[in-house]
Protein backbone atom coordinates (compact mmCIF):
# COMPACT_ATOMS: atom_id res chain seq x y z
CA UNK A 1 0.00 0.00 0.00
CA UNK A 2 1.25 3.54 -0.64
CA UNK A 3 1.38 5.75 2.32
CA UNK A 4 -1.56 7.83 1.87
CA UNK A 5 -3.63 5.54 0.78
CA UNK A 6 -4.61 5.31 4.65
CA UNK A 7 -3.65 2.26 7.04
CA UNK A 8 -4.27 3.31 10.55
CA UNK A 9 -3.95 0.92 13.62
CA UNK A 10 -5.97 1.07 16.40
CA UNK A 11 -5.24 0.13 19.93
CA UNK A 12 -7.91 -0.50 22.90
CA UNK A 13 -5.94 -0.85 25.86
CA UNK A 14 -7.54 -2.39 28.92
CA UNK A 15 -6.59 -2.76 32.64
CA UNK A 16 -6.39 -6.76 31.78
CA UNK A 17 -6.09 -6.69 27.88
CA UNK A 18 -4.94 -5.34 24.80
CA UNK A 19 -6.36 -5.19 21.55
CA UNK A 20 -4.79 -3.68 18.52
CA UNK A 21 -6.45 -3.92 14.74
CA UNK A 22 -5.34 -2.64 11.34
CA UNK A 23 -7.56 -0.59 9.75
CA UNK A 24 -8.18 0.39 6.23
CA UNK A 25 -9.77 3.69 4.78
CA UNK A 26 -13.28 2.04 4.70
CA UNK A 27 -13.04 1.24 8.23
CA UNK A 28 -12.44 -2.63 7.43
CA UNK A 29 -10.50 -4.77 9.90
CA UNK A 30 -7.35 -6.51 7.90
CA UNK A 31 -5.77 -7.89 10.57
CA UNK A 32 -5.69 -7.80 14.78
CA UNK A 33 -3.94 -9.00 17.68
CA UNK A 34 -4.27 -9.02 21.27
CA UNK A 35 -2.07 -9.19 24.22
CA UNK A 36 -2.35 -9.52 28.23
CA UNK A 37 -1.83 -6.04 29.52
CA UNK A 38 -0.43 -7.08 32.72
CA UNK A 39 0.03 -3.36 34.37
CA UNK A 40 2.00 -5.20 37.22
CA UNK A 41 4.99 -5.53 35.19
CA UNK A 42 5.57 -1.90 34.66
CA UNK A 43 4.88 0.57 31.97
CA UNK A 44 7.84 0.46 29.68
CA UNK A 45 7.02 -3.54 29.74
CA UNK A 46 3.03 -2.88 28.68
CA UNK A 47 4.42 -0.07 26.06
CA UNK A 48 6.69 -2.84 24.76
CA UNK A 49 4.05 -4.98 24.40
CA UNK A 50 1.70 -1.90 22.71
CA UNK A 51 4.27 -1.53 20.05
CA UNK A 52 4.03 -5.70 19.60
CA UNK A 53 0.62 -5.64 19.18
CA UNK A 54 1.04 -3.02 16.72
CA UNK A 55 3.41 -4.71 14.96
CA UNK A 56 1.45 -8.07 15.02
CA UNK A 57 -1.55 -6.34 13.58
CA UNK A 58 0.33 -5.15 10.77
CA UNK A 59 1.85 -8.26 9.40
CA UNK A 60 -2.02 -10.14 10.14
CA UNK A 61 -2.98 -7.63 7.59
CA UNK A 62 -0.12 -8.44 5.23
CA UNK A 63 1.65 -5.05 5.51
CA UNK A 64 4.52 -3.04 6.90
CA UNK A 65 5.39 -0.47 9.80
CA UNK A 66 5.91 2.22 6.67
CA UNK A 67 2.64 1.29 5.43
CA UNK A 68 0.93 2.92 8.64
CA UNK A 69 0.05 6.39 8.57
CA UNK A 70 -0.59 6.95 12.54
CA UNK A 71 -1.49 4.70 15.67
CA UNK A 72 -4.50 5.76 17.90
CA UNK A 73 -4.43 4.21 21.81
CA UNK A 74 -7.90 4.38 23.47
CA UNK A 75 -6.26 4.50 27.37
CA UNK A 76 -8.74 3.81 29.97
CA UNK A 77 -8.41 7.47 31.97
CA UNK A 78 -7.57 11.01 31.27
CA UNK A 79 -5.31 11.49 28.83
CA UNK A 80 -4.19 15.36 26.88
CA UNK A 81 -5.02 15.00 23.13
CA UNK A 82 -2.55 17.45 22.22
CA UNK A 83 0.24 16.28 24.17
CA UNK A 84 -0.17 12.59 23.77
CA UNK A 85 0.31 12.25 27.81
CA UNK A 86 -1.84 9.89 29.98
CA UNK A 87 -2.20 12.18 32.43
CA UNK A 88 -4.03 9.49 34.66
CA UNK A 89 -4.59 5.89 34.40
CA UNK A 90 -5.69 4.54 37.62
CA UNK A 91 -6.05 0.88 36.47
CA UNK A 92 -2.70 0.89 35.12
CA UNK A 93 -1.36 3.03 37.62
CA UNK A 94 -0.19 5.73 35.69
CA UNK A 95 0.21 9.18 35.86
CA UNK A 96 1.58 11.83 33.57
CA UNK A 97 3.05 9.27 31.43
CA UNK A 98 4.23 10.44 27.61
CA UNK A 99 3.09 7.43 25.72
CA UNK A 100 2.56 8.76 22.57
CA UNK A 101 6.45 9.76 22.51
CA UNK A 102 7.30 6.18 24.02
CA UNK A 103 5.15 4.28 21.91
CA UNK A 104 6.10 6.82 18.70
CA UNK A 105 9.82 5.93 19.14
CA UNK A 106 9.47 1.82 19.61
CA UNK A 107 7.13 1.96 16.29
CA UNK A 108 10.00 3.53 14.13
CA UNK A 109 8.72 6.80 14.54
CA UNK A 110 4.96 6.52 13.37
CA UNK A 111 2.50 9.04 14.52
CA UNK A 112 0.80 8.15 17.82
CA UNK A 113 -2.16 9.66 19.01
CA UNK A 114 -4.34 9.21 22.54
CA UNK A 115 -7.71 9.42 23.41
CA UNK A 116 -10.34 8.02 25.94
CA UNK A 117 -11.17 4.46 25.32
CA UNK A 118 -15.06 4.63 25.58
CA UNK A 119 -15.09 7.80 23.82
CA UNK A 120 -13.03 6.09 21.00
CA UNK A 121 -15.37 2.97 21.47
CA UNK A 122 -18.65 5.28 21.10
CA UNK A 123 -17.04 6.85 18.24
CA UNK A 124 -16.55 3.67 16.34
CA UNK A 125 -20.10 2.69 16.79
CA UNK A 126 -20.94 5.76 15.42
CA UNK A 127 -18.58 5.61 12.54
CA UNK A 128 -19.14 2.06 11.28
CA UNK A 129 -21.64 0.44 13.61
CA UNK A 130 -25.18 1.02 14.87
CA UNK A 131 -25.03 4.61 15.05
CA UNK A 132 -23.87 4.70 11.45
CA UNK A 133 -25.26 7.46 8.85
CA UNK A 134 -26.92 9.14 12.60
CA UNK A 135 -26.30 12.73 13.75
CA UNK A 136 -27.30 11.99 17.01
CA UNK A 137 -26.52 8.91 19.54
CA UNK A 138 -25.94 8.05 23.07
CA UNK A 139 -22.79 5.26 24.39
CA UNK A 140 -23.58 3.20 27.81
CA UNK A 141 -20.78 0.93 28.20
CA UNK A 142 -21.19 -1.50 30.97
CA UNK A 143 -18.22 -3.42 32.49
CA UNK A 144 -16.03 -2.91 35.54
CA UNK A 145 -17.89 0.19 35.31
CA UNK A 146 -20.30 2.42 33.23
CA UNK A 147 -18.71 4.95 30.50
CA UNK A 148 -20.36 6.70 28.08
CA UNK A 149 -20.15 9.14 24.78
CA UNK A 150 -22.67 11.51 23.40
CA UNK A 151 -22.79 12.37 20.01
CA UNK A 152 -24.44 15.57 18.55
CA UNK A 153 -24.51 16.91 15.33
CA UNK A 154 -22.95 13.86 14.15
CA UNK A 155 -19.50 14.77 16.43
CA UNK A 156 -18.48 13.62 19.81
CA UNK A 157 -19.92 16.22 22.46
CA UNK A 158 -16.92 17.25 24.51
CA UNK A 159 -18.47 19.75 26.63
CA UNK A 160 -17.36 23.29 27.99
CA UNK A 161 -14.04 21.34 29.95
CA UNK A 162 -13.65 18.27 27.30
CA UNK A 163 -15.06 16.29 30.28
CA UNK A 164 -19.12 15.24 28.91
CA UNK A 165 -20.12 11.31 29.04
CA UNK A 166 -20.15 10.22 32.09
CA UNK A 167 -22.79 9.00 32.06
CA UNK A 168 -22.15 6.03 34.92
CA UNK A 169 -22.12 8.59 36.93
CA UNK A 170 -25.45 10.29 36.51
CA UNK A 171 -27.14 9.78 40.15
CA UNK A 172 -30.29 7.69 40.49
CA UNK A 173 -30.66 7.53 43.71
CA UNK A 174 -29.02 9.74 46.65
CA UNK A 175 -29.65 7.12 49.48
CA UNK A 176 -27.91 4.47 46.96
CA UNK A 177 -24.53 2.36 47.19
CA UNK A 178 -21.50 4.07 47.04
CA UNK A 179 -19.63 4.67 44.03
CA UNK A 180 -16.15 4.15 42.76
CA UNK A 181 -15.93 7.82 42.31
CA UNK A 182 -16.64 8.38 46.51
CA UNK A 183 -20.43 9.37 45.35
CA UNK A 184 -23.29 7.47 46.23
CA UNK A 185 -26.40 5.77 43.73
CA UNK A 186 -24.81 6.40 41.00
CA UNK A 187 -25.94 3.91 37.88
CA UNK A 188 -22.56 2.73 37.80
CA UNK A 189 -22.95 1.84 41.63
CA UNK A 190 -26.25 0.05 40.73
CA UNK A 191 -25.40 -1.91 37.47
CA UNK A 192 -21.96 -1.97 36.53
CA UNK A 193 -20.12 -5.90 36.87
CA UNK A 194 -18.76 -4.84 40.11
CA UNK A 195 -22.41 -4.05 41.36
CA UNK A 196 -23.52 -7.13 39.85
CA UNK A 197 -21.33 -8.69 41.54
CA UNK A 198 -21.75 -7.18 45.31
CA UNK A 199 -25.09 -8.11 44.64
CA UNK A 200 -24.92 -11.71 44.27
CA UNK A 201 -21.97 -11.95 46.83
CA UNK A 202 -25.06 -10.28 49.42
CA UNK A 203 -27.66 -12.41 48.18
CA UNK A 204 -25.50 -15.36 48.74
CA UNK A 205 -24.13 -14.35 51.84
CA UNK A 206 -27.93 -13.95 53.05
CA UNK A 207 -28.64 -17.88 52.36
CA UNK A 208 -30.11 -17.90 48.71
CA UNK A 209 -28.58 -21.19 46.74
CA UNK A 210 -26.62 -19.99 43.27
CA UNK A 211 -24.04 -21.33 41.28
CA UNK A 212 -22.60 -17.97 40.10
CA UNK A 213 -19.37 -17.87 42.81
CA UNK A 214 -18.51 -22.11 42.25
CA UNK A 215 -18.64 -21.74 37.93
CA UNK A 216 -16.94 -18.18 38.81
CA UNK A 217 -13.97 -20.32 40.38
CA UNK A 218 -14.41 -23.48 37.88
CA UNK A 219 -13.51 -20.78 35.08
CA UNK A 220 -10.40 -19.66 36.95
CA UNK A 221 -12.14 -16.09 36.83
CA UNK A 222 -10.75 -13.72 39.66
CA UNK A 223 -14.10 -11.75 39.09
CA UNK A 224 -17.70 -11.82 37.90
CA UNK A 225 -16.57 -11.66 34.28
CA UNK A 226 -19.74 -11.75 31.56
CA UNK A 227 -18.62 -15.03 30.66
CA UNK A 228 -19.58 -16.18 34.11
CA UNK A 229 -22.73 -13.78 33.93
CA UNK A 230 -23.98 -15.32 30.72
CA UNK A 231 -23.59 -19.26 32.15
CA UNK A 232 -24.97 -18.69 35.24
CA UNK A 233 -28.26 -16.93 32.90
CA UNK A 234 -27.77 -19.50 30.65
CA UNK A 235 -28.38 -22.32 33.81
CA UNK A 236 -31.37 -20.20 34.93
CA UNK A 237 -29.71 -19.38 38.59
CA UNK A 238 -32.29 -17.44 40.24
CA UNK A 239 -29.45 -15.14 42.09
CA UNK A 240 -27.96 -14.07 38.80
CA UNK A 241 -31.32 -13.49 37.22
CA UNK A 242 -32.37 -11.39 40.08
CA UNK A 243 -29.16 -9.63 39.94
CA UNK A 244 -29.50 -9.30 36.45
CA UNK A 245 -33.28 -7.80 36.37
CA UNK A 246 -32.22 -5.25 39.11
CA UNK A 247 -29.24 -4.11 36.94
CA UNK A 248 -31.13 -3.74 33.68
CA UNK A 249 -33.98 -1.48 35.18
CA UNK A 250 -31.34 0.76 36.43
CA UNK A 251 -29.95 0.55 33.44
CA UNK A 252 -33.50 1.24 31.48
CA UNK A 253 -33.96 4.62 34.08
CA UNK A 254 -30.51 5.43 32.66
CA UNK A 255 -31.14 5.27 29.52
CA UNK A 256 -34.73 6.64 29.86
CA UNK A 257 -32.90 9.92 31.23
CA UNK A 258 -30.25 10.29 28.88
CA UNK A 259 -33.06 10.06 26.41
CA UNK A 260 -35.13 12.22 27.94
CA UNK A 261 -32.44 14.98 27.83
CA UNK A 262 -30.82 14.28 24.39
CA UNK A 263 -33.48 12.67 22.15
CA UNK A 264 -30.93 10.71 20.03
CA UNK A 265 -31.39 8.62 17.47
CA UNK A 266 -29.73 5.65 19.02
CA UNK A 267 -28.70 4.58 21.87
CA UNK A 268 -26.13 1.88 21.49
CA UNK A 269 -25.19 -0.35 24.86
CA UNK A 270 -21.58 -1.96 24.67
CA UNK A 271 -19.32 -3.60 26.86
CA UNK A 272 -18.69 -7.44 27.46
CA UNK A 273 -22.10 -7.78 28.67
CA UNK A 274 -24.05 -6.52 25.81
CA UNK A 275 -21.68 -8.31 23.40
CA UNK A 276 -22.26 -11.86 24.70
CA UNK A 277 -26.21 -11.42 25.57
CA UNK A 278 -26.95 -9.11 22.85
CA UNK A 279 -30.88 -8.98 22.72
CA UNK A 280 -31.19 -10.41 25.97
CA UNK A 281 -29.39 -7.71 27.97
CA UNK A 282 -30.71 -4.73 26.22
CA UNK A 283 -34.23 -5.70 25.49
CA UNK A 284 -35.61 -5.06 29.36
CA UNK A 285 -33.66 -2.22 29.58
CA UNK A 286 -35.49 -0.65 26.37
CA UNK A 287 -38.63 -2.09 28.14
CA UNK A 288 -38.08 -0.03 31.12
CA UNK A 289 -36.15 2.79 29.16
CA UNK A 290 -39.52 3.30 26.88
CA UNK A 291 -41.75 4.03 30.40
CA UNK A 292 -39.52 6.72 31.23
CA UNK A 293 -40.06 8.73 27.74
CA UNK A 294 -41.81 12.20 28.53
CA UNK A 295 -42.63 12.22 24.42
CA UNK A 296 -44.51 8.96 23.49
CA UNK A 297 -44.42 9.73 20.17
CA UNK A 298 -42.53 7.40 17.39
CA UNK A 299 -41.02 5.33 20.22
CA UNK A 300 -39.73 3.19 17.53
CA UNK A 301 -37.62 6.21 16.81
CA UNK A 302 -35.87 6.11 19.18
CA UNK A 303 -33.56 2.73 18.37
CA UNK A 304 -32.09 0.99 21.75
CA UNK A 305 -29.81 -1.74 20.55
CA UNK A 306 -26.54 -4.08 21.50
CA UNK A 307 -23.09 -3.03 20.49
CA UNK A 308 -22.91 -4.03 16.78
CA UNK A 309 -19.19 -4.25 16.84
CA UNK A 310 -18.87 -5.81 19.81
CA UNK A 311 -14.68 -6.15 21.20
CA UNK A 312 -14.31 -4.39 17.96
CA UNK A 313 -15.87 -1.47 18.34
CA UNK A 314 -12.70 0.73 20.77
CA UNK A 315 -9.80 -0.34 18.71
CA UNK A 316 -11.78 0.65 15.21
CA UNK A 317 -12.96 3.78 17.44
CA UNK A 318 -9.67 4.66 17.65
CA UNK A 319 -8.25 3.91 14.19
CA UNK A 320 -11.04 6.24 13.11
CA UNK A 321 -9.75 8.80 15.79
CA UNK A 322 -6.25 8.15 13.92
CA UNK A 323 -7.49 9.26 10.55
CA UNK A 324 -9.43 12.43 12.09
CA UNK A 325 -6.39 13.72 13.84
CA UNK A 326 -4.43 13.01 10.54
CA UNK A 327 -7.09 14.73 8.69
CA UNK A 328 -7.00 17.91 11.62
CA UNK A 329 -3.09 18.02 11.55
CA UNK A 330 -3.11 18.57 7.69
CA UNK A 331 -4.78 21.63 8.06
CA UNK A 332 -2.40 22.77 10.74
CA UNK A 333 1.10 24.30 10.67
CA UNK A 334 2.18 22.87 13.62
CA UNK A 335 2.63 19.20 14.38
CA UNK A 336 2.47 18.75 18.57
CA UNK A 337 2.22 14.78 18.20
CA UNK A 338 5.86 14.42 16.39
CA UNK A 339 8.34 12.68 18.74
CA UNK A 340 10.79 14.59 20.01
CA UNK A 341 13.93 14.40 17.55
ZN1 LIG B 1 -20.11 7.64 40.70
Amino acid sequence: MKNGTGLVIGIDLGGTKMHAAAVDEHGHVLGESRAKTQPSDGAPAVIERLAQVARDAVTAANHRLSDVQAVCVGVPGGVNGETGVVDRAPNLGWENLPLARDLSEQLEGARVFLDNDVRVAVLGEHAYGVGRGTQSMVGVFVGTGIGGGIVVGGRLHLGGRGAAGEIGHMCLDPKGPRCSCGRRGCAEAFASRTAMERDVRALVERGDKSQVLKIRKKEKRPRLTSSVIARALADGDKVMCKVMKRAQEYLGLLVGNLVNALDPEVVVVGGGIAERLGEGFVGPIRDVAYERFLVDRDLQRVRILATELKDQAAPVGAAFVARQRLGVLHTRAADVHKPAP
